[in-house]
């Protein structure tokens, strides 16, 4: 990212974006033309899904388990769409079975939900819903924020006509881009509408005469951003994805093992577990110091950040991110270590 910059028409750099856009259908494991690194973070992604495909008053089902979900559900609702939650319980997936009732009666014209809700650490099963949605004729948009890189994504498999993801989680690059991907269909969808895509920035018609291959300005890319996603695509191509969604299975093995013996538990059951968040119900020990101590004094003492419980779980729970780069079991060694010290009776 240090390297000099070069201007964003510069054939040299061309190159490297399509390098990019190559490796990222690569990884979404996708044919769709339209992939590409929006100037932007995993929240512009999930906009720019959202807001090209409905117009106002168009129907859209939402499953919400987290706070990600929760999310889509109040951008879909600021463009003017009629949203239906389905709600299910913080550290449970969504009830398949209420998802698919609610996509026959409501039919919409999208179906939108998380694969990865790295605010419980629950991992959802796509195929299922994602049939329903397409039975009923609807536009499948997958939030692959933190799964993509983690564990595999397979966009055309699944049958996903929308999905974005970020620069900082899984792909362990620096914050501020946000891959997506929108199939035929989707841009289909787009070109069909009755009115304008809301957001001028995010409109991927207008996105398109950028990086669909005739290099027309509409904004200026974020070279030294892009620069960085080229390198963290290359190591996930070295590593291979197989080997790296082992690599992400094992460390949470190893976290949850290695801290069982200080009281730590997981809050999701074992089937739906994400490898690289995992959600930790809080021990005795830790409560007695106040949770919020601990987790300060890990930062401050030790230089480890471990999240908090959000929403419901807030107080409750820690999320334990073992993303990319971090997923090692040195990282958790590191961590229980921290622990054991932080917990031991002379504080
Ligand atoms: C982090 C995250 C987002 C938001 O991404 P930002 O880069 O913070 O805007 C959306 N969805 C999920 C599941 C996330 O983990």
């Amino acid at each position: 990212m240090a390297k000099p910059l070069l201007g964003h028409l510069d054939p040299e750099f061309l190159e490297i974006l399509n390098g990019v856009q190559r490796a990222l259908r690569q990884l979404f494991s996708t044919q769709n033309r339209f992939t590409l690194p929006l100037s932007a973070t995993g929240s512009a992604g999930m906009e720019a899904c959202l807001v090209n495909l409905l117009e106002a008053d168009d129907r859209v089902v939402i499953g919400v388990n987290g706070v990600f979900g929760g999310r889509m559900a109040d951008v879909a609702a600021r463009a003017g769409a009629k949203v239906t939650r389905v709600e299910a319980e913080w550290g449970l997936p969504l009830d398949e079975e209420a998802m698919v009732a609610a996509i026959r009666s409501e039919m919409p014209k999208v179906v939108a939900f998380v694969h990865a809700e790295t605010s419980t650490g629950v991992c959802q099963d796509p195929q299922a819903i994602a049939s329903a949605a397409r039975e009923a004729g609807a536009l499948v948009v997958l939030d692959c924020v933190t799964s993509l890189a983690g564990i595999p994504v397979e966009l055309d498999r699944w049958g996903i006509d929308a999905a974005y993801s970020g620069s900082q989680k899984c792909l362990s690059c620096s914050p501020g881009l946000s891959p997506v991907s929108f199939s035929e269909r989707a841009l289909h969808a787009v070109a069909t509408r009755s009115t304008p895509v809301q957001s001028w920035y995010l409109d991927v018609g207008l996105l398109d005469g950028y990086y669909g291959g005739e290099r027309v300005y509409h904004h200026t890319a974020p070279i030294s951003a892009i620069y960085g996603l080229a390198e963290g695509l290359a190591l996930v191509s070295e590593e291979g994805m197989e080997k790296r969604a082992g690599r992400h299975r094992e460390a949470a093995a190893h976290l949850i093992e290695s801290l069982a013996p200080l009281g730590f538990s997981p809050l999701v059951p074992p089937e739906h577990r994400l490898p690289m968040l995992t959600t930790l119900r809080l021990p005795e020990s830790v409560a007695k110091q106040g949770e919020a101590n601990v987790r300060r004094n890990l930062l401050q003492r030790h230089g480890i950040e471990v999240g908090s419980g959000l929403g419901t779980l807030a107080g409750q729970v820690w999320r334990v991110g073992l993303m990319g780069e971090n997923a090692r079991p040195e990282s958790v060694d590191a961590l229980r270590k921290a622990l054991e010290s932080e917990l031991s009776s002379d504080h």
